[in-house]
């Protein structure tokens, strides 16, 4: 579950990106949009409007690496804006939110680092987490055996020969619920807010 103090924490991101300025023109060929534009919230419905603006968004970047490990899953792509510089990355809204590719700003990076490792995709992250907390919309009830994960001395739960956190991880390895989040961190962004450990408290 969300505590309240993570709530709180997540206020700065939650600006709708998909700002009336979005949807003009920059005045000018020489001047671009991308300060207007904020950091994409962890939040589903705007990540969809968001998405739905792609191409607005992407006149005036120009694509300087791709990286597509499955077409249809795992399909990122890297951008620079045309006039001031700044980098954008696209990646496919996966986890079922939508089939759209989805652009956010990213830091600046060299074409060889970002290769080798590309940034978080904030779209995987709320896709991670709205399948855990759908899971978890289930009555769980603590057996009496024990978990049987190597050295897990939580006990089992209905269902499973494993505790809930161990449940998880198998289900998250076999596919069936959504992938960790992979790639380079940045902000406003962190890996605690991809953590199961919030939910299990
Ligand atoms: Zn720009
Ligand atoms: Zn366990």
């Amino acid at each position: 579950m969300w505590s309240r103090r993570r709530r709180a924490s997540l206020q700065p991101f939650e600006i709708n990106p998909m700002s009336d300025l979005a949807l003009q023109p920059a005045e000018s060929p020489r001047q671009c949009n991308c300060s207007r534009f904020l950091d994409l919230p962890l939040d589903e419905a705007a990540m969809n409007r968001w998405a739905e603006q792609y191409k607005l968004v992407r006149s005036g970047l120009k694509q300087v690496a791709q990286k597509r490990i499955s077409r249809w899953l795992e399909h990122y792509r890297l951008y620079n804006c045309i006039s001031c510089g700044q980098q954008w990355q696209a990646s496919l809204m996966s986890g079922g939110l939508s089939d759209n590719f989805c652009l956010y700003k990213v830091p600046t990076i060299k074409v060889s680092e970002w290769l080798a490792e590309h940034y978080i995709c904030p779209t995987a992250i709320v896709a991670f987490n709205k399948s855990i907390k759908t899971f978890l919309q289930q009555d769980f009830v603590q057996k009496l055996e024990e978990c049987r994960d190597t050295g897990c001395v939580e006990r089992a739960v209905t269902a499973s020969v494993f505790c809930l956190r161990h449940q998880i991880e198998s289900l998250i390895e076999a596919g069936s619920l959504a992938p960790r989040p992979k790639g380079r961190w940045f902000g406003p962004y962190s890996a605690d807010m991809v953590s199961l450990s919030k939910y299990l408290e």
